[in-house]
């Protein structure tokens, strides 16, 4: 399990800071940080921002941010700097480049002169039928401005000249390059098809390629965990691996299988198009004003997100499906993730928060949903009453939000009553019911209990049966059908509430 030279796992999570967090990074996130706790190792946040021309504002505070609501801490960060930093590859721009030339000097990698006409002209010149988008590779680099085409004082002298160039990895031909991924086994790739990656760019930054691998290397990164759609990068940082530190100290890697949508891979857009959260928190991006909603606003507890995020491409081998962190520490292996894409279905998701909501306590659920209240301007001022509903209603709530519909009705008297649905049946037997009861109510003691049986006793003896008064007398307390038991919310909402909304609603069946 662990073969770096102290012997201690180290796994990382390395975004590019360019907007929200998609729940496929944060389940990234989440398998490393798993698999880290497990083995008693450590969990890094690297910022991998090399790209400066898709630098976002705000965008690394967001994924802090994202991270602290989901409770996975890094151990390293850029905010919290270990022994390996810097942690964001812009500060680290200086390290890279003896890589690069080092790779030069052993003829895994040579400068590249091309202007973007050039670049363009070889894309226009090399189109073919079976290849629309020709790619700098082993035939191509032979006809292009590199060193590998020019003599090397020409080399020297365009150097010399301070011409703007790039530092390309050279890719052997006829090679199959192969690695063992800890969810796909073997993995092969036919060198022929893989181009001749930009490692080092004009402005002295590295690429991704070339960053990534010296930094898994120096940062002594033991696993490294990424979504699949980075495997078809796995040819380049094999041979980098191999040319620069030896294949025997590369992580050991596993590709996790995508997040499908309705239509392939889940996108930010399917959240849109169906209404559902994409992204982990909340982002507008601030290019352009764009807003995607997050997880968190959409009313989920962290703790369901976690949940429902593990079980997309995993599984215990349990029958179980509610799992806390602390469980999915204990249970977690890399070894049963799933090879093929996992369909997120946002109903199963919202049935993970609706149990998440119903097994916490009104003490953990108190300043949500006293937020939620204070959002809509009612101020509560008495906590106990507060917890008390909170347990009463929150098997009802499948999201947080869903608490303010629930419960709003113990706070103030509902806007709108939904007469229509006792009308056709409503009759003076039943307004004299009503009449009776709002006057007897001063005889009766106001617990659950008393309020039910006088209700009952006196519908008996007025002959009406109690279920036809029920329905009618939830809807004149709560607005509508739904709601816990009806006595309990009179006896919550307190006597003279009760007779009052009792009394507005008669007087608009009466109209
Ligand atoms: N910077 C890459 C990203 O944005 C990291 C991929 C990797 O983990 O190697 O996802």
């Amino acid at each position: 399990m662990m073969n770096n030279s102290f012997g201690k796992v180290r796994v990382r999570f390395a975004p590019s800071p360019t907007g929200g967090l998609h729940l496929g990074g944060v389940r990234t996130v989440l398998y490393n940080y798993l698999f880290a706790r497990k083995h008693s190792g450590d969990f890094i946040l690297r910022i991998e921002d090399t790209d400066q021309t898709r630098f976002v504002e705000g965008a690394e505070q967001y994924i802090y941010d994202c991270l602290e609501w989901c409770g996975m801490i890094p151990d390293e960060s850029p905010a919290k700097p270990g022994a390996f930093g810097p942690y964001r590859q812009s500060e680290r721009k200086e390290m890279y480049r003896e890589y690069a030339e080092q790779l030069i000097k052993d003829g895994h990698a040579y400068y590249a002169f091309d202007t973007t006409q050039q670049l363009e002209q070889m894309r226009l010149d090399f189109k073919t039928e079976e290849n629309s988008s020709p790619q700098y590779d082993s035939r191509i680099r032979k006809k292009m401005k590199n060193s590998l085409t020019l003599l090397s004082s020409e080399v020297e002298k365009l150097i010399e000249e301070k011409t703007p160039y790039v530092i390309r990895i050279k890719i052997p031909e006829n090679e199959i390059i192969t690695f063992h991924d800890m969810i796909h086994h073997e993995v092969s790739f036919d060198s022929n098809v893989v181009d001749d990656k930009v490692l080092l760019k004009a402005d002295g930054m590295p690429t991704y390629h070339l960053a990534v691998v010296v930094d898994d290397y120096l940062m002594k990164i033991t696993h490294a965990f990424r979504g699949e759609e980075w495997l078809s990068s796995a040819p380049v940082h094999i041979l980098l691996w191999k040319y620069l530190f030896g294949l025997n100290k590369m992580p050991q890697w596993a590709h996790l299988p995508l997040i499908l949508g309705p239509n392939g891979k889940l996108s930010k857009r399917d959240g849109a198009k169906f209404g559902f959260p994409v992204y982990a928190m909340n982002w507008t991006d601030p290019r352009n004003n764009e807003f995607t909603e997050g997880f968190k606003e959409k009313g989920f507890l962290p703790e369901a997100f976690i949940n429902l995020l593990a079980m997309l491409g995993w599984n215990s081998g349990k029958e179980q499906e509610l799992f806390s962190m602390e469980e999915f520490i204990n249970d977690f292996s890399i070894e049963r993730v799933h090879k093929s894409g996992a369909k997120f279905d946002y109903e199963k998701a919202k049935w993970f928060n609706h149990e998440w909501i119903k097994n916490s306590s009104a003490d953990y659920l108190f300043p949500l949903v006293n937020d939620l209240f204070k959002n809509k301007d009612i101020t509560i001022n008495d906590e106990v009453f507060l917890k008390k509903i909170i347990d009463l209603v929150k098997e009802r709530c499948a999201l947080i939000p869903d608490f303010y519909e629930q419960a709003v009705y113990f706070f103030q008297a509902p806007e709108k009553l939904d007469l229509d649905t006792i009308k056709p049946k409503w009759n003076e037997a039943k307004t004299n019911f009503f009449e009776t009861f709002s006057k007897k109510m001063d005889e009766i003691s106001w617990t659950t209990a008393d309020i039910e049986n006088a209700f009952k006793n006196l519908a008996a003896e007025m002959n009406i049966k109690p279920g036809e008064l029920q329905l009618p007398m939830r809807i004149m307390l709560v607005g509508g059908k739904f709601g816990p038991a009806v006595f309990e919310i009179a006896h919550l909402i307190e006597k003279e509430e009760t007779i009052l909304r009792i009394k507005n609603a008669l007087t608009l069946l009466n109209s």
